[in-house]
């Protein structure tokens, strides 16, 4: 904790990128690629760090312009992708490069594993999400649901495997696991927790953030990060004022107006230089 005019500036004691995210950005700015590599979807849900990608002369194409690709070295992203997808592009002719971060492989091998054993799989995430768009290609028949709301589906299946989209919050799975279990024919609900440790981490640090009566907190990360959201989520839900911002300049002077302790966490793609940009822009603001 640092105090600035008065007002105390804690940084979370976990934020920012996660090691999946960082060994991607490493691999992809590797010198031997200079200039020969296309990376098939956004490798981090970070603006910073894809203009940096850009400037390294590194393609960026979404999954529906393949057909554009000029270079003869591709990347699959830290999200991962589906099976398919990779020998599609192999048959293609492209030398593929995968990036897929182990926690996410992780998740296809065990949603996999359920639906061989005879298992419903459900998915809790974000159904448009990258990386649930991977582990749905790789199953037969799955269902995913962004909460309790969407389970009606799911009635009728005698065994239920659940699993998460990595960047979840674990409450939440938790309450669709639960409201799994209430339906009718239901025997068996098997639950895997494949919320990555990462995460994991940085929601915990909220929680120390919040036990140090914070009134202010500030989210470091793409607007597109689903890890970063559910920070920004958590700090609503405890009744906590909070903004999401991408860049320093974003910070308003007005929501520092009478603060005594601001808060500043960041998600799992964020690079520490743009943390430690905002952590100075707030230094400034909270003294005018
Ligand atoms: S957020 Fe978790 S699953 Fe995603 S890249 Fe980072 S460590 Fe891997």
């Amino acid at each position: 904790m640092s105090e600035s005019c008065g007002v105390k500036i804690t940084l979370a004691s976990a934020m920012g990128t996660c090691f999946g995210v960082q060994d991607a950005i490493d691999m992809a700015l590797d010198p031997a690629f200079a200039g020969r590599l296309t990376v098939v979807g956004q490798l981090v849900h970070n603006p910073q760090t894809v203009d940096q990608l850009r400037a390294n002369g590194i393609r960026i194409v979404e999954r529906d312009e393949i057909d554009s690709i000029t270079t003869e070295a591709v990347m699959v992203t830290a999200h991962g992708a589906a099976d398919s997808t990779k020998a599609d592009l192999q048959a293609r002719g492209f030398t593929v490069y995968d990036a897929t971060c182990p926690l996410v492989i992780r998740l296809h091998k065990l949603a996999r594993w359920l639906e061989r054993k005879g298992y419903f799989v459900v998915i809790v995430g974000q159904r448009d999400h990258v990386e649930i768009k991977g582990v749905v290609g790789n199953l037969q028949n799955c269902l995913v649901v962004a909460g309790v709301d969407e389970i009606g589906p799911v009635a009728g299946n005698r065994k239920v495997g659940v699993v998460s989209q990595t960047t979840n919050r674990l409450e939440r799975v938790w309450e669709v696991v639960a409201a799994i279990e209430q339906l009718d024919g239901i025997e068996e609900v098997r639950f895997t927790d494949t919320i990555c440790q990462p995460v994991k981490d940085r929601q915990a640090a909220i929680q120390d953030l919040l036990s140090n009566d914070i009134d202010l907190g500030i989210v470091v990360g793409g607007f597109n990060s689903s890890n970063t959201r559910k920070l920004l989520d958590l700090l609503h839900d405890r009744g906590v004022d909070a903004h999401h911002i991408e860049r320093p300049e974003e910070l308003e002077a007005e929501w520092f107006t009478g603060r005594n302790h601001v808060g500043i966490t960041a998600g799992t793609s964020t690079p520490q230089d743009v943390i430690e940009e905002v952590h100075q822009a707030v230094r400034r603001l909270v003294c005018l």
